[in-house]
């Protein structure tokens, strides 16, 4: 395939797009201005853009491209179930094999605690589901008054509308009603903006879980449902607690008694090392939701695991033969699980697991190096998930002015010098690259950013 002649007039196109495509995240009047970039191909760890410029893609896409682009047994294995069954409902008591194989093969890699699996379109649709099962859990156990939801400050929980009010991102909110009045939120864990996060990180832990006992006990034990929260949060600006933060808030929540919820959207798969974070912390949660490497952005699904706790209250609490009314067209779509077992089988049996934790050492190392830069403050990582904070002053850790743009203009150049990778707010430039990242790759990647 030739992306240019593929793509032969780029200006009409980006006319069009312009004209009548609403992009998700995005400035909608600047975008009419601005205009698209076209994205024609991918292979390995490379994007060509429509005016055939190589980019080395340090961001797997929207941190999903995990197996990186172009794995011809993800297509066959798309193509296949096309062939063969393209579409099989999961209403009612439909189902498929793939969809079966793959709840299975997901109970088998999730913490042992996890046991049911619903399969979503995504991220969002699996938070949404969380929050709905939530509710319907407590009210089927007789607890309807435990209906506040606590997540942390500059989390992401994606855009559905109650997910995107656990979202705690100002863009999320401006306009749309948010956070609804149940949604509360407690400080990020970040050791570089805590007094002590340098030298003690167990201060960091403590501070966290005391936030979330004062909320808990400002909001009425009985009144809040549970805590969501990302191992890492990543579109908050890759914010990575201390060691033993996710289990001390596990801890904590069971004592207050409240669910414990992990969004591993970002960090499972092996974005930070393991398949999931939880498992670097022994961390059994009462529901996980998942979604981007569980397909690696081939084809859109999502999941959402509960502990047969959370499960046998809802089953248990509706009348007999009642449905629980939770579903849509696509839950479990059979291409999806079909993509989603063999990008499992090339993590696992194809060895892209172990090639990501070998690639992380290359990029710890990238971005440690990039620590003396005078313009960086902080340089985080976990696996392959990690972070720059730029600021004016080391010492005083001052950002720049926001009214800059500093970061975007940073990714702007380094696209135009053909390397992906995003900007946050609070100027911090944000890494996930692909887990078939070769050490050529990460040298080109750091050395394009510096
Ligand atoms: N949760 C987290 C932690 C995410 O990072 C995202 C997306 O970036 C979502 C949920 C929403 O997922 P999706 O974009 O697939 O709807």
């Amino acid at each position: 395939m030739n992306p240019i002649s593929d793509l032969p007039n780029i200006a009409a196109l980006g006319a069009i797009d312009r004209a009548h495509l609403i992009h998700p995240v995005s400035a909608w009047r600047t975008h009419e201005q601005r205009g698209p970039t076209v994205l024609s191909s991918g292979r390995g760890a490379w994007l060509t853009d429509g005016e055939g410029r190589e980019l080395l893609d340090g961001f797997a896409g929207l941190w999903c491209v995990n197996v990186g682009y172009g794995q011809e047994s993800v297509v066959q294995a798309a193509a296949e179930q096309m062939r063969q069954l393209p579409y099989a409902t999961g209403y009612f008591h439909y189902s498929s094999e793939p969809a079966i194989r793959l709840a299975e093969k997901l109970v088998q890699i999730t913490p042992a605690s996890l046991t049911r699996v619903y399969l979503t379109l995504g991220g969002s649709e699996a938070v949404d589901a969380a929050v709905r099962f939530i509710v319907q859990y407590y009210n089927a156990i007789g607890k309807p008054a435990k209906k506040h939801f606590i997540a942390l400050e500059r989390g992401y929980h994606g855009s559905s509308s109650t997910g995107a009010g656990l979202t705690a991102l100002p863009a999320f909110h401006r306009g749309f009603d948010l956070p609804l009045p149940t949604q509360h939120y407690i400080p990020s864990p970040n050791p570089y903006r805590h007094a002590e996060g340098a030298t003690n990180p167990q201060a960091v832990i403590d501070a966290s879980v005391a936030a979330l006992r004062a909320k808990v006990a400002e909001l009425g034990a009985d009144s809040v449902a549970a805590f969501f929260c990302e191992p890492i949060q990543g579109s908050g600006g890759v914010i990575v607690p201390p060691k033993g933060w996710l289990k001390a808030m596990r801890e904590a929540a069971r004592e207050l008694d409240i669910l414990f919820v992990v969004d591993e959207v970002i960090t499972g798969f092996g974005r930070t090392g393991p398949m999931f974070a939880c498992e670097a912390e022994g961390v059994e949660p009462d529901l996980m939701t998942m979604a981007k490497g569980l397909t690696s952005g081939y084809v859109p699904m999502g999941a959402t695991m509960l502990s047969e706790k959370v499960y046998a209250g809802i089953a248990d609490g509706a009348p007999p033969g009642v449905s629980v009314g939770h579903g849509a067209t696509y839950s479990a779509h059979p291409v999806g699980a079909a993509v989603a077992l063999e990008v499992l089988r090339l993590y696992q049996e194809g060895g892209v697991l172990a090639q990501g934790q070998r690639g992380a050492l290359h990029f710890a190392a990238g971005l440690d190096a990039l620590r003396s830069h005078p313009l960086v403050g902080d340089a985080r990582h976990r696996g392959l998930l990690g972070a720059l904070e730029l600021v004016s002053d080391k010492a005083s850790k001052a950002g720049f002015d926001p009214a800059l743009g500093l970061a975007d203009r940073i990714a702007a150049a380094a696209y135009r010098n053909g390397v992906v990778f995003r900007a946050f707010a609070d100027n911090i430039l944000g890494f996930a690259p692909a887990l078939i990242f070769s050490e050529g790759e990460f040298v080109e990647l750091f050395a394009r950013v510096k």
